[in-house]
């Protein structure tokens, strides 16, 4: 029966440490906010925006929330990010994605500062991770990294597999895995034989974006398994892409959804404002 990675106490273990360091950056007259922009009211996106607003509170760093209509113009939120680049006091930037279909996501975040951009989803940030050179992380891939170490599990060496390859799961995570020397595959929706190759898997990084998908089939006897989905099912609880019951029976140690990967997103944020402070 597998350990359960329990994102929650390691989450909050980090953001307590954040604290602390917020605190003594302060002392040394290093403050800053972040800025948090949300176009329209997506119900998801106001849970998101409500917990990364709670989590800055908790930390100690100050937040300034634009909530902007749904018919904002493309133009408009980018006169906005202009000046918020602009301010000093705005150590990070973060618009909540998606954005309505009118407004070109890409366009958006290629605006963002780049020595403001905590969520590490701009070119810059990316190249930087690409080559190792300083910069902000992508907070989900981040915030594995975080996880599994911080629960003891060896990465150097092991062979990791990753279903998903999209920009802000998928890809980052296989180079940061990488980083950290694993041997890495990365499966997505063209892979062949998936089942086979996920049991070759002794580190398994699940973003499929797909309910429940992941069953017992799929995983070494002894594998670790990280379920990076979220999703509500048919009675409006919260799963993932992973069958959690049967998959527990095969793995050394899973993270459970809610509760695994998702609190972890909102404290590597937090780590990057707290970075861009400490910079700043
Ligand atoms: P996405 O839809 O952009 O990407 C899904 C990936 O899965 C794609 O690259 C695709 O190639 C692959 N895929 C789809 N069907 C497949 C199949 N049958 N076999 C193999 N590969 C297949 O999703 P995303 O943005 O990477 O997010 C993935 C999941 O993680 C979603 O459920 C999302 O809600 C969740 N998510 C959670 C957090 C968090 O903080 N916990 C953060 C980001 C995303």
């Amino acid at each position: 029966m597998a350990e359960i990675i329990d994102g929650k106490r390691i989450s909050q273990q980090i953001k307590d440490e954040l604290k602390e360091k917020a605190a003594a950056l302060k002392a040394k007259g290093k403050t800053g906010a972040l800025a948090v922009i949300q176009v329209g009211a997506d119900p998801a996106s106001c849970v998101y925006v409500r917990n990364k607003k709670n989590a800055c509170a908790y930390i100690g760093i100050e937040s300034l929330a634009y909530e902007l209509p749904e018919e904002t113009t493309e133009e408009k939120l980018l006169e906005l990010i202009a000046e918020l680049n602009g301010r000093q006091e705005v150590k990070g930037i973060l618009v909540q994605l998606p954005l309505p279909q009118h407004i070109c996501e890409d366009k958006i975040i290629q605006a963002i500062s780049p020595d403001k951009d905590v969520d590490g989803f701009h070119p810059q940030s990316v190249g930087a991770m690409t080559i190792g050179a300083p910069g902000f992380l992508p907070c989900t891939p981040a915030g594995i990294i975080q996880l599994l170490k911080r629960s003891g599990v060896e990465i150097a060496g092991k062979h990791c597999v990753i279903i998903g390859r999209s920009n802000i799961v998928g890809k980052p995570m296989a180079l940061l895995m990488l980083r950290e020397n694993a041997t890495v595959t990365v499966a997505h929706s063209k892979t062949r034989n998936l089942a086979k190759l996920c049991r070759q898997a002794d580190i398994l990084i699940v973003a499929i974006g797909k309910p429940q998908f992941i069953g017992a089939e799929y995983i070494k006897e002894g594998a670790v398994v990280i379920d990076v989905g979220i999703h509500r099912n048919e009675n409006n609880k919260l799963c993932g892409d992973v069958k959690f019951e049967e998959a527990k029976q095969a793995a050394s140690a899973i993270t459970p959804v809610p509760g695994g990967v998702g609190p972890m997103t909102i404290a590597m944020l937090m780590s990057n404002c707290v970075q861009s402070i400490e910079e700043g």
